[in-house]
């Protein structure tokens, strides 16, 4: 199967107000091209700064591009100029560096906090005392050219569906919190964005706005 059909069965089985990132890393830009001809699918995700670079370069430039790995701060300038999410923010460091190059580029970049939810020490994250720290402290509300727009979280790589739906129960929970104590007056923080290829159903009963669906798509990798 071809994944123009792939993304059309997933879509079919996507409530309307949930959003699809195609998670198109490692696949060339012809098989984007291909997907952006063949359906209205304009947002994809990328994982690696030199190749959402150089995708960027090369393809039609109403594409959103959402960054969902893990970023360097020296690499941050590479992206600013376009990037329409960057879903991994995990500290203050990270969110002032976005900050800063979004003020050299006059734009104003949406970020999601992530959170460590999943059992691995290796994925990365805020834990909700980390996140609340920084969102006590004055310093964050002196980043002009941000603009949070919710949590993003990963489940645990595990068959485990009580697990994985227990993860996404607690990053809901921190969602709804953080957003009670520090984004009241802010409708834009309104994204929870998890889910993946063997999990985003899961993920959208737990609450779940933005899924990020790579192999289902596209095939493995
Ligand atoms: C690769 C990746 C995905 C997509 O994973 P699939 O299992 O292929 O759907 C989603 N989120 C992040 C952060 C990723 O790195």
């Amino acid at each position: 199967m071809n994944p123009v059909n792939r993304l059309n069965e997933i879509r079919a089985t996507v409530p309307e107000n949930v959003k699809i990132v195609a998670v198109s890393k490692t696949k060339p830009a012809s098989t984007i091209e291909l997907l952006y001809n063949e359906t209205d699918q304009r947002l994809f995700g990328e994982n690696k700064v030199q190749e959402l670079e150089a995708k960027h370069d090369i393809l039609p430039l109403d594409i959103e591009w959402h960054f969902i790995g893990h970023l360097q701060t020296n690499k941050i300038k590479y992206i600013a100029p376009f990037v329409s999410l960057i879903h991994g923010v995990d500290s203050f460091r990270l969110i002032s560096e976005i900050n800063k190059e979004a003020l050299k580029q006059k734009r104003i970049i949406p970020c999601l906090l992530q959170f460590h939810i999943a059992r691995e020490e290796a994925k990365y994250g805020f834990s909700f005392e980390e996140a609340k720290q920084m969102l006590d402290n004055h310093l964050f509300y002196e980043l002009s050219n941000i603009s949070v727009k919710g949590v993003m979280g990963m489940a645990t790589y595990t068959n485990d569906q009580q697990q994985i739906r227990a993860e996404f129960k607690t990053l809901y929970n921190y969602y709804q919190s953080i957003k009670s104590s520090y984004f009241t007056q802010e409708p834009d923080f309104c994204e929870i964005s998890m889910g993946m290829t063997d999990d985003y159903l899961l993920a959208i009963e737990e609450g779940s706005t933005i899924v990020r669906i790579g192999s289902g798509i596209f095939g493995e990798r």
